[in-house]
């Protein structure tokens, strides 16, 4: 069995050194397979993370890299990884830069496939390593997945294994809105989960903060469910309910000529009635946003130099298919 391992880098030249060393060490001691090979895709780094895999791919024959032109983002470069192995590997298997997750449950994500599993999904076995606040919008996250009728893995961020047959099938998605912990979810195959603690960060900081993290969120949310507009009508309607009952109440008011002190409801009303049309418009506003966004077809990123390429296609060439 061949494998490569898919690591997507965003400024990460503080870590890529020792993430090398333990997945060769790994690979070299543990996996069940014939082949290995590490894909370092440089997501538009600005600090030495591109030389660095540079200096990397000349000292380990395992070590290959691929530089998009620009920050095309986690999914985008995940993605931008996952197409050049598919062709390259019978299984791959997508981590973080920053030792994580951890390197020591691939070989037994490496047997699941060997035993027949499409993919298998790395699942955190509990977050105490999280700040609380994080634990905390994760839980939420999650739930409201689920309550928003998305299916996922709790727990389970972008750490799995995926078969060859597995990521070609992911590569026919057309979407350009990313979200692949939801999309892997739908392609059905053999699943399984494997359980690791997750560690602290090796070193450099956190590529996601909150702002990003949130709009990741609502990306997963808006991508994967349309039950917010749902939701945002069946208001409506309740508002209108209540604007019944209001106008009652008004006309009876008028009637029984009391009708003057009406300034502490019209304020009320105004106002929130004001605030849920807005609301309404902004969570319409990020679903046309999506459409647009989706019928541009823009490339999902663009490859502008590869190392420890071999002579099957570029990655680059199904992208624009
Ligand atoms: N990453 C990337 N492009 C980005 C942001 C992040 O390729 O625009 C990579 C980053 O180098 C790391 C992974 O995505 O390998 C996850 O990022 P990070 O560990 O910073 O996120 P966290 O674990 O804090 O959620
Ligand atoms: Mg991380």
């Amino acid at each position: 069995m061949k494998v490569i391992i898919v690591v997507p880098c965003y400024n990460e030249e503080a870590v890529l050194r020792e993430t090398t060393e333990r997945l060769l060490d790994m690979l070299r001691t543990d996996a069940p397979v014939a082949s290995a090979r590490i894909l370092y895709v440089d997501d538009g780094s600005r600090d030495g993370t591109w030389p660095l895999i540079g200096q990397l791919a000349a000292l380990h024959p395992e070590v290959a890299g691929l530089k998009l032109a620009h920050n095309a983002g986690h999914q985008n470069a995940l993605w931008a990884g996952l197409e050049w192995a598919a062709l390259r590997a019978d299984a791959v298997v997508s981590i973080d830069a920053d030792l994580q997750d951890d390197v020591g449950v691939i070989p037994e994500m490496l047997r699941r496939c060997a035993a027949g599993c499409d993919i298998v999904y790395g699942v955190r076995r509990s977050r105490a390593t999280d700040t609380a606040f994080k634990r905390w919008s994760a839980q939420l996250f999650y739930k409201l997945m689920r309550a928003l009728g998305a299916d996922v893995v709790y727990n389970h961020a972008d750490f799995r294994l995926m078969s060859r047959r597995a990521v070609c099938a992911l590569m026919d998605f057309p979407e350009r809105n990313l979200f692949l912990r939801g999309m892997v979810r739908l392609l059905g195959f053999r699943q399984s989960e494997v359980y690791y603690d997750r560690h602290e960060r090796f070193a450099g900081e956190s590529k996601y903060p909150l702002r990003k993290m949130l709009g990741f969120a609502l990306d997963g949310i808006t991508s994967f469910s349309v039950r917010p507009l749902r939701w945002i009508m069946l208001l409506g309607l309740a508002f209108m309910l209540v604007a019944l009952g209001v106008i009652v109440y008004a006309l009876a008011a008028y009637a029984a000529g009391k009708a003057l002190p009406g300034w502490t409801s019209i304020l009320v009303s105004l106002w929130f009635i004001g605030g849920s049309v807005l609301t309404a418009l902004g969570v319409i506003g990020e679903y046309v946003g999506k459409v647009y966004s989706e019928v541009k077809r823009r490339p999902r990123y663009v490859v502008e130099q590869v190392i420890g390429g071999d002579s099957a296609s570029g990655a680059s060439d199904r992208a624009r298919g």
